[in-house]
């Protein structure tokens, strides 16, 4: 089992996995939405994911039609986003979770945006656009 929580802790989840499937995400609306130069995104199947705590609570920001971000009303931090035509997954960013489960990175997406300030320094696939593989 995953555990994540915000920053002021109203809010915690779980994830019913031993490992996360990770990418990395530049496009600008996560860049802007994060204030860093990427998100470290997990693929979360939904029925997998349990918010523990302050589910009620929880506000959202539609950032593009039918793309859902839902926050922390206390610390803002961002919890978990989801897209109106894929609901079977969502996406949870890795700096939420606690603890250091095993992960791993599947690749750079929405390198198309990512600013020249940003370098990528491994060898994994890059993907210019959406990657929704596992
Ligand atoms: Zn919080
Ligand atoms: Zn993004």
């Amino acid at each position: 089992m995953v555990k994540g929580s915000c920053h002021c802790k109203k809010v915690e989840f779980e994830i019913a996995e031993e490992e996360l499937s990770v990418r990395y995400c530049y496009c600008e609306t996560c860049r802007k939405l994060s204030g860093g130069d990427y998100s470290s995104v997990a693929r979360v199947d939904s029925c997998k994911f349990n918010i523990t705590q302050g589910k009620e609570s929880l506000i959202s920001y539609e950032s593009r039609p039918g793309k859902n971000r839902y926050y922390c009303p206390n610390c803002f931090s961002p919890i978990y986003v989801t897209t109106n035509n894929e609901l079977s997954f969502l996406r949870v960013r890795l700096g939420l979770i606690d603890g250091e489960p095993k992960v791993t990175v599947t690749g750079h997406m929405w390198v198309s945006e990512k600013p020249n300030w940003c370098l990528i320094k491994d060898e994994l696939p890059i993907y210019e656009y959406e990657y929704t593989g596992k």
